[in-house]
């Protein structure tokens, strides 16, 4: 989008402002579906997750997308934007064996990821399948190395314990339709996560009645400059090549089933804060903006390096800010960036903003949290309003503690 586009859309609609791309939400799909073109049947399940929208939801399910769920609320969410249930894989970590039913109820695909759920679900609904969630143990390093990482991960079930889910399918006659991981890393060197695939192609085995596998996420987008990229095209020739030999083996044409959620949505999204004080220290320029960690927590979170441009005066001379917000606690969003010069009053654009920002937005210091606006075809659409006073009252219960009068006996 245009510096101008984004300007103009945080003067219409105020700050702090989340603001997502649909085309670029489109044209990333749409580059991992041609990645693997020559694969029969591909399924891209989006990680809501990521960013829930209903409207952003909506425009994927548009565009031919499934999703992925890991909250029956997201399920939920997900029927409402109009997917179809077997459009939607639930992949929940340490829920209730009651939410688990729930969503099966609604004809979604269950995914497992521990053996006692496993058992018990196997045990009380044999008849309907389930895709089970492996942990392959298997971290990709900054190199080729393979190393053999996340023994101790509390997601998935761990690969030494195959025989383990042999014997429970065995003695409940449950049906296995789906292998499916998702390492949570990203991946930085194609090969290994070639080496994990072939994990679960040689656990896939094992199992009869399958009808996909599913190879989870972890592709990684640019936030910096330097940054490494999934190679999406590379990856997709590789895998492609292994998937249909491993169907041919199988002697049945499977799909392929991906999740991604940051690939979608992360490059898509633009955060826009307003500078409200411009403040010099002996040693620091701090540009303080209308925002903090209650709308934007991953560079505190997890240290990212979010782009932060100032769109406000795109070619003034570069100098040196810390970019912190207005949170009575450490918030820092940048040190030491350099950016073109800031006056108080700017407005600052924070890129990579799609992926895992609003999600994690809070009251904190009871702020509100920020509109949200969908820009598709020259449009920018309101598809989240700002919060009100009343938002932050609501479900609070004001309640008069009488103190009570201590009784003095005599
Ligand atoms: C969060 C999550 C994803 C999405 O991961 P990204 O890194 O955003 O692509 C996929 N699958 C599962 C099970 C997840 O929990």
């Amino acid at each position: 989008m245009k510096h101008s586009e984004l300007l103009k859309i945080a003067n219409d609609f105020g700050s702090p402002l989340y603001i997502y791309d649909a085309h670029k939400i489109e044209s990333q799909f749409n580059r991992l579906k041609n990645a693997f073109k020559n694969v029969k049947n591909v399924k891209i399940n989006y990680a809501a997750k990521a960013l829930s929208n209903i409207s952003v939801l909506k425009f994927l399910n548009t565009l031919g997308s499934g999703l992925d769920t890991v909250s029956i609320q997201e399920v939920k969410l997900g029927l409402l934007a109009g997917f179809k249930p077997e459009h939607i894989i639930y992949t929940p970590n340490g829920v209730s064996l009651e939410e688990i039913e729930e969503v099966a109820k609604l004809g979604v695909q269950i995914n497992i990821d521990n053996l006692s759920i496993l058992e018990q679900f196997g045990n009380k609904h044999p008849d309907i399948p389930v895709c089970i969630r492996i942990n392959p143990h298997v971290m990709a390093g900054g190199n080729t190395n393979i190393s053999v990482g996340h023994i101790d991960s509390k997601f998935g079930i761990s690969i030494h314990q195959i025989p383990h889910i042999l014997r429970i399918v065995e003695n409940t006659k449950m049906r296995i339709n789906g292998i499916h991981m998702h390492t949570g890393s990203d991946i930085l060197d194609i090969d290994v996560f070639i080496y994990a695939s072939e994990i679960l192609f040689e656990t896939a085995k094992n199992f009869t009645d399958l009808e996909f596998i599913d190879f989870g996420s972890g592709f990684k987008v640019p936030y910096k400059e330097g940054d490494i990229e999934t190679n999406i095209e590379e990856f997709g020739k590789k895998l492609t090549s292994r998937f249909q030999e491993f169907c041919k083996n199988y002697g049945r044409e499977l799909t392929l089933a991906f999740e991604p959620g940051k690939f979608l949505v992360s490059e898509a999204g633009f955060f826009l804060a307003k500078v409200n004080v411009v403040k010099q220290t002996t040693s620091t320029v701090f540009a303080q903006i209308d925002s903090g960690f209650n709308h934007l927590i991953r560079p505190m979170l997890y240290g990212s390096q979010h782009e932060i441009l100032n769109i406000s005066n795109p070619n003034g001379r570069e100098r040196f800010y810390s970019v912190v917000g207005y949170i009575c606690e450490t918030d820092t969003f940048a040190n030491n960036r350099r950016i073109n010069e800031i006056n108080e009053g700017d407005i600052l654009a924070f890129k990579n903003a799609g992926a895992y920002c609003f999600t994690m937005s809070s009251n904190y210091n009871s702020r509100y949290r920020p509109a949200e606006v969908l820009w598709y075809n020259n449009k920018a659409h309101l598809i989240r309003k700002r919060e009100t006073f009343d938002d932050l009252l609501n479900n609070q219960i004001a309640v008069d503690i009488e103190k009570k009068k201590t009784v003095v006996k005599k």
